[in-house]
């Protein structure tokens, strides 16, 4: 049984997005559970060693509602999920030279694992970052220090964190699986960490999976670098643009260069089928067909 799901808006309320999941039938639901284009505004609680939120004006240890925590996971319950995830903000930079934010990034993924953690939601999705005016070996580094003080602020119900493979746009990192290999191994506390496969990243950084070859490269790959025990969740995209264009532009799944075939492996393989998956393709309708509706319908079918 494939576990299938996409990406839920929280607008109007955090369990708006695990009601309409459930309304799409979808067995996995991933979330951003704030506004991903604004840092949270924290400090550090010297008797806790903790950091602090602002919420209703106040500095607080939770920085959501406990009422707002409670319907969100009633929801989940109701709509029957399985698996949840969260992707953190896109203005998090792990990898970044500049120190004041470096530890901006810091404190904003420490607080993303907290809310997680609030909402029981397993993992928080990160793309490991930019190395902007350093050097990849840099970055590296950096990404790794970054987890390690991360680990050190959290408390113990927050969410781990999955590191998401890019597509390789200018000085992201990630986009070898090699680098991510070497950013988990650099961790004091490996275990922590997982990955995320998005599809149309592995596409646009160069794996032909639209072919067999290709499929077979990028297994492969995973097995010798971070290994298929790490990999805890999938992002379904087709993709706009061709093999090793570096671009990330997601497609409907089929419509894009990955294609059905492409998809049907992934859905029927033996080393990711189990494995959530999440859209996070185009909302607009196709031929009047909602589209994530059509997406899912389109991977149950190449399932079956
Ligand atoms: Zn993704
Ligand atoms: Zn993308």
């Amino acid at each position: 049984m494939v576990m299938l799901g996409a990406h839920m808006s929280i607008s109007g309320g955090l369990h708006n997005a695990a009601e309409a999941a459930g309304k799409s039938d979808m067995d996995c639901l991933q979330i951003f559970t704030a506004n991903p284009r604004a840092y949270p505004e924290v400090k550090n609680d010297p008797q806790s060693g903790r950091l602090l939120t602002k919420r209703n004006g106040r500095w607080q240890l939770n920085s959501i509602a406990d009422s707002d925590a409670v319907a969100f996971s009633a929801a989940v319950a109701r709509a029957q999920l399985r698996q949840t995830m969260s992707h953190a903000s896109y203005l998090i930079n792990l990898a970044s030279p500049d120190d004041a934010l470096w530890k901006k990034s810091i404190d904003a993924m420490t607080i993303e694992l907290e809310r997680a953690g609030q909402l029981q939601i397993p993992w928080v999705v990160v793309h490991p970052g930019s190395y902007t005016t350093s050097t990849a070996a840099a970055g590296i580094i950096r990404i790794a220090k970054a987890v390690d003080r991360i680990n050190e602020l959290r408390s113990a119900r927050a969410a781990n964190i999955l590191l998401e493979n890019t597509a390789g746009q200018g000085t992201n990192l990630g986009w070898s699986f090699q680098q991510i290999a070497d950013i988990i191994s650099h961790t004091s506390d490996s275990k922590r960490l997982g990955v995320c496969l998005d599809t149309c990243h592995a596409f646009a950084a160069g794996y032909a999976i639209d072919r067999t070859s290709g499929w077979r490269r990028m297994l492969g790959d995973i097995e010798t670098t971070f290994g298929f025990e790490k990999l805890k969740a999938l992002h379904l995209n087709d993709s706009k643009r061709e093999c090793g264009s570096r671009v990330d532009r997601h497609e409907h799944i089929g419509l894009g260069q990955i294609g059905c075939d492409g998809f049907r492996r992934i859905v029927k393989s033996r080393k990711m089928g189990h494995l959530p998956m999440y859209l996070e393709t185009p909302k607009a309708a196709i031929n009047g067909e909602d589209g994530d509706a059509r997406n899912l319908r389109v991977l149950r079918e190449l399932a079956a």
